[in-house]
Order: structure tokens, then C-alpha cells, then sequence
């Protein structure tokens, strides 16, 4: 299977400012200079190989929407967040392609930042397309139709015109979709969110977003392990650092890269991926909470065996 993140940030959407990308193209000239490139490739190369990545490209802005490829003919999307929007346009150069019309998503939960991407999905005007929403909120369809009721969009649920099926699901439950085996957990956040996961071909990834772990919860810490156990990939939500999440963010219904590494540790997971940013750290900020990540990871390692670690950023691909 193939992950593609098409929104990785938490809360709200986000843009680089002018200056943020003065200060790259400030810093990268500095790092260049003296140096000549015969060609564009020479160029790109000096971005991609002598400059870190908060230096060179950005983590992205767009709200949590993510896409497993290569495991069923139909579209696995989790979440409706602002990446949606892009990941439409894509959709309907592959549906030229070829590629069938049908979308299975499947939600961790109904907040804002994780449904605002879908009056902005193009195919849901395409009367020949097919989408199944799975959640385990059985008020996914009021949540999508309130946000475009009159007084907040000025188009329509009703004025859709593909064919729309909500599922719910229950948590503890195995469900088989387009031949792809799915389960669902629910995780502490405001009005429940859920965790997912996928399993196809011996392979397994989980998607845990929006989810509040908190320190000597040993019911959650088991519950979350078995959850994870043995997963390839799973995706944390990892807004916070530990000190936040226990002092002054406690309760506000976000976990930490440190318990992710521990969840996953505890699971014997093989990769990590850092997930759903604060809105208000810089690429800078991301880079280097995700260098304190790996550096805890190796002080507490459990096994011969490393948890590979990944910084999620939106257009990152990751073959599971
Ligand atoms: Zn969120
Ligand atoms: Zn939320």
C-alpha cells in the first residue's frame, strides 16, 4: 500500500508568510555562495541534499487528509480536511485514466479542520460517482450538511449530485471494505474520535489522529499497543511536546511525540510518522521537534529493532 498525505497540519490551515520564505531563500543563497550549478538538476540537487528540509521545502499547511493507494480499485481517503481539495483535482486526472468513481473514506471524527475540505471536493458534482462515508459517528451526514447550510456555504449539501452512503461503524467490530480488512477504535478527544485500521497483502497501517493519551493511563496504554501491534506504519497525532500535553494543553485532546514513541515501542510498530502539526510552529519548529523525536527514540529504545521515524508533510509518499 501506498500513504500519500495530502493535509498534515492540526487545527487550522496554514501559509507561509512572506517572509518565511525570504528567510529560506536568504538562508539557501548564503549556504550557495561561491558555488555555480551547470543545470536546473545541479540546482535541485543542492536543495535536496546540502540544505535540511525546513531550509529547502516546507511541511505544508493543509488540514488532515490522507489516501492509502494500491489496495482496492475504489479511493481509500481518511478525512475531509482542507487537503481534500487537491486530492480531488488528482482524483479526476486518475478517473481520466481510467480509474473507478468510487470513494471510500473513512473519519476519525467530525471536528472543523477534519471535514472543511468537502465543499471544496470537486467529484462530489460528479453524478457518476459513488461515496461511502465510514465513521463511527452516527451524525457524520448532519456534520457535512450543517457546514453547508446557507448561513456558512453558499452551496448546498442537496445540490451534490453523486450517490452518497454513510456507514456506521462499530469499534471492535472487523469489517471487510473493497477487499481491504478495516477496524475502528474510539480515542479520548472532545465528541469521541477513532482510530483506524487497515490491513491488506500481511501488511498493516493505523491512523490515530486527534487523540489524548495521557501519562500512567494504563487501560489506554494497553487498549492503544494492541491497537498498534505490529503495525508497519502507524500515524500519530503528535501536536504537542510532553510538557505541553501535561501542563497547560492537558485535556485539550492532542498527544505528544514522546507517548507515540512509546505507544509504538510498546506495540513493536516498524515506522512512526509525526502527524497533525500545531498550527503555529514554523517548518523550523516541525524540524526540530522531529529531531528531538528520533534522538528519544534512540535513548529509549526497547529492542534491537528501531522505530523508523517520519515527519509527515503534506505530498509525502510512504510505501508501506
Ligand atoms: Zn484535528
Ligand atoms: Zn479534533
Amino acid at each position: 500500500m501506498l500513504v500519500r498525505f495530502w493535509g498534515t497540519r492540526g487545527s487550522l490551515p496554514v501559509a507561509q508568510r512572506a517572509g518565511a520564505i525570504e528567510d529560506k531563500i536568504v538562508g539557501a543563497l548564503m549556504k550557495a555562495s561561491g558555488r555555480s550549478f551547470d543545470d536546473e538538476d545541479a540546482a535541485r540537487r543542492f536543495v535536496s541534499e546540502e540544505l535540511s528540509f525546513a531550509e529547502g521545502r516546507s511541511y505544508g499547511g493543509a488540514t488532515t487528509c490522507l489516501e492509502i493507494d494500491g489496495v482496492a480499485d475504489s479511493f481509500f481517503v481518511l478525512d475531509m480536511g482542507s487537503g481534500l481539495r487537491e486530492f480531488g483535482i488528482d482524483a479526476f486526472r486518475r478517473i481520466a485514466g481510467g480509474h473507478a468513481r468510487t470513494y471510500n473514506f473513512f473519519m476519525s471524527h467530525l471536528h472543523w479542520d477534519h471535514i472543511m475540505g468537502f465543499p471544496f471536493f470537486g467529484p462530489a458534482f460528479d453524478p457518476g460517482a459513488k461515496i461511502v462515508i465510514h465513521s463511527g459517528h452516527a451524525d457524520t451526514e448532519e456534520a457535512l450538511r450543517r457546514q453547508q447550510e446557507e448561513i456558512s456555504f453558499p452551496v448546498p449539501f442537496d445540490w451534490l449530485r453523486a450517490s452518497f452512503e454513510f456507514r456506521t461503524l462499530t469499534p471492535g467490530k472487523a469489517y471487510q471494505v473493497d477487499g481491504v480488512d478495516v477496524e475502528l477504535m474510539p480515542q479520548d478527544h472532545s465528541h469521541v474520535s477513532y482510530a483506524w485500521k487497515f490491513r491488506k497483502d500481511g501488511r498493516t497501517m493505523v491512523f490515530s489522529t486527534d487523540a489524548e493519551h495521557r501519562l500512567g493511563d494504563e487501560a489506554d496504554r494497553i487498549a492503544f499497543e494492541t491497537f498498534f501491534d505490529k503495525a508497519d506504519l502507524v500515524i500519530c497525532d503528535t501536536m504537542y511536546s510532553l510538557a505541553e500535553s501535561i501542563t497547560m494543553k492537558a485535556d485539550w485532546g492532542h498527544s505528544s511525540n514522546v507517548m507515540a514513541v512509546n505507544l509504538c515501542h510498546g506495540a513493536g510498530a516498524k515506522k512512526l510518522a509525526l502527524f497533525h502539526h500545531e498550527p503555529t510552529s514554523s517548518d523550523r519548529d516541525i524540524q526540530r521537534m522531529y529531531e528531538e523525536t528520533i534522538r528519544y527514540e534512540e535513548l529509549n529504545r526497547r529492542s534491537a529493532a528501531p522505530l523508523e521515524i517520519v515527519c509527515s508533510y503534506d505530498s509525502l509518499e510512504l510505501l508501506v
